[in-house]
């Protein structure tokens, strides 16, 4: 129960509901102990009438009455039973609600190396699977342990005072049902969380095969991916199998016990009734009322063991990623505007997953206004240098100057809100077009956002589309070919309008004319501001106000195209080789 601890601030923060629940939890098993009672003394009416101690019509009255009773305490259990579940089941769903709130925040605020580290799927669970089971803990758990506890301080003392041969032979088959079920709900977790590992492959095989579909259908891979469905299709059908099996054993299980516990109370009633040690025959039927009142709760118990130790196991998972730090805090409160100068000194860093070295002793200096282009090799470490100025990683060793102040004493917000970045693989959000270049500036209006896909040389093709701005992108919408992926997310950032830019080789998929364009209309609006541009076309690099090539993580040349172009060298080479390519 350590983990589970962590729940106890949001039963706090609910505890009044909670307690009213509680409370009518109680009330409402009260009501329903009238029933079994009142059968019993109909009986005893009927048996009076037999025996001739009381006239018909008196009887008549007797049995209405009691029938009222009955009806009225069992409408009453009724509705308390009803709010009983309004008010702990909705308590259960309000704490999902927290948790998976908290959860996410959570996730909002962990870096890159984090998202590298745990699959998806998994961070998919802990949100989904995790908190559910936690909620059936603070739910469910709480709601029938009350029920069954109120039962068993009621009943049994009742059952012991009533008739207590009977209802110490009635009990007897109980516990063992108890711990029956409690195994056998652990049987079935275990067999229907291989069911569930086992959906999961096959969603992600289906998946896959159907994005694929395409790759699959031109090298004619039909046959295998059959095949490889068949094999799954089998395993499917095993689990499945296996969990049915122990699924199957529940309820016989349970009506074996009570049969059991009902056969007790026959044989030993009927017995005690036939020596005259209990005066009415309807003894035994209240009895048998109170052996199905009780076969509820009683499974409860070993189901609820169950419950509340996978509630453990998931807010276990759930506590270890809370306590998850973000490596890269946001520890300065005071926000900065910036001007866009930035420095590298001596950087060197290491990737932790991968142990790759992708920059070692870098040192330049772009002054606020400035575009550098820098071109190299792929795996030069060109990406790395533009994520570092986004402090998406820190460095491993060195130093980074943003405006002459160290990029670890500012905050981090003020530094994330003057940079607009084109990432190399351009995301965009399954929304409309205009939704995702409104992702750079929440509030801008039409106007702007037709401005910008103007200038990123894209409002034409969105033109183009029958919905136009309003076309959803995404799975269920239309796919942009990569050159228009990569201008949209141009134009997302030049909405931003920040200090400084970043572009990693986001023109790699537009015609040159076509870049050409959009870096005149580039240089127009970011003219006065710090440009970044990753690049493998000397023509992106050409009209910048310097270059920096690299090559295995360290400078190898630095200068203006004049400069770099006058001496032998990579960029010489590669200007030579792209110019006789255009011919
Ligand atoms: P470029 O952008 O010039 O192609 P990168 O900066 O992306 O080069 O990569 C530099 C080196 O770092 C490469 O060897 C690459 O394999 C490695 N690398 C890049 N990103 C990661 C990452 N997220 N995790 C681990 N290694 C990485
Ligand atoms: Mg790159």
């Amino acid at each position: 129960m350590k983990e589970l601890k962590y729940l106890n601030k949001y039963l706090k923060k609910y505890w009044l509901k909670l307690f009213v629940g509680i409370i009518i939890t109680i009330i409402a098993r009260i009501f329903s102990l009238v029933m079994p009672s009142y059968v019993n003394k109909s009986i005893k009416a009927v048996e009076d009438f037999l025996s001739g101690t009381i006239s018909k019509p008196e009887a008549k009255d007797v049995l209405l009455e009691y029938i009222l009773i009955i009806v009225g305490a069992a409408l009453l259990s009724a509705l308390f039973t009803f709010l009983m579940r309004q008010t702990i089941i909705n308590v259960s769903r309000y704490i999902e609600y927290d948790l998976k709130n908290e959860v996410f925040d959570h996730y909002q605020f962990l870096n890159l190396n984090f998202y590298k580290r745990n699959r998806i799927g998994d961070l998919m669970n802990r949100i989904s699977e995790d908190v559910g089971q936690v909620r059936m803990y603070a739910g469910p758990a709480i709601m029938y342990g009350i029920q069954t506890l109120t039962l068993f301080v009621c009943l049994i003392p009742l059952m012991f005072i009533k008739a207590p041969t009977i209802a110490m032979y009635t009990l007897i088959p109980l516990p063992i049902l108890s711990v029956l079920i409690y195994q056998i709900s652990k049987i079935i977790h275990k067999r229907s969380t291989k069911v569930q590992e086992y959906l999961s492959t096959l969603s992600t095989f289906t998946q896959e095969s159907f994005s694929g579909v395409s790759v699959i259908k031109a090298y004619g891979l039909e046959p295998q991916i059959n095949a490889e469905l068949k094999g799954l299709a089998i395993e499917g059908k095993d689990t499945s199998m296996s969990l049915a099996k122990v699924n199957a054993w529940f309820f016989p299980l349970m009506i074996l016990l009570i049969g059991i516990s009902n056969i007790f109370v026959i044989y030993i009633g009927g017995k005690q009734y036939l020596a005259g040690e209990i005066e009415s025959i309807g003894i035994i039927a209240e009895f048998i009322l109170y052996v199905n009142m009780l076969t509820w709760p009683v499974a409860v118990v070993g189901w609820l063991t169950s419950i509340v130790q996978r509630a453990e196991a998931s807010q276990k998972r759930i506590n270890e990623f809370l306590k998850e730090q973000p490596t890269i805090k946001n520890e300065i409160e005071k926000l900065t505007p910036l001007k866009g100068k930035i420095e590298f000194k001596n950087v060197s860093f290491k990737y932790e997953d991968t142990e790759i070295t992708a920059l070692k002793n870098v040192s330049f200096t772009i002054e606020a206004g400035e575009s550098v282009a820098f071109l190299g090799k792929t795996g030069s470490g060109k990406s790395t240098i533009l994520d570092l100025v986004s402090r998406l990683y820190d460095v491993t060793s060195g130093e980074i100057l943003i405006d002459d102040v160290p990029i670890t004493q500012l905050n981090l917000n003020s530094l994330r809100s003057a940079i607009g970045a084109v990432p190399q693989d351009a995301f965009l959000f399954s929304d409309t077009i205009e939704n995702n270049i409104r992702f750079g500036k929440e509030n801008a209006d039409k106007n702007e956002i037709v401005a910008v896909a103007k200038k990123a040389v894209v409002h034409e093709n969105i033109m183009g589309f029958t919905k136009q701005y309003e076309t959803i992108l995404g799975e269920r919408g239309i796919t942009l070919s990569g050159g228009q992926k990569q201008r949209v997310s141009i134009a997302r950032a030049l909405l931003k309008d920040p200090e400084i830019y970043l572009f990693d080789d986001c023109l790699s998929a537009v015609d040159t004319e076509t870049e050409e364009e959009i870096l005149t209309n580039l240089k127009n609006a970011s003219s006065d501001k710090t440009t970044l541009i990753v690049s493998h076309r000397v023509s992106s690099a050409k009209n910048t106000d310097k270059i920096i090539v690299l090559e295995s993580g360290s400078i190898l040349q630095e200068g203006t195209h004049d400069e770099l172009n006058n001496s032998e060298g990579y960029y010489k080479e590669l200007f030579l080789d792209q110019l006789s390519d255009k011919d």
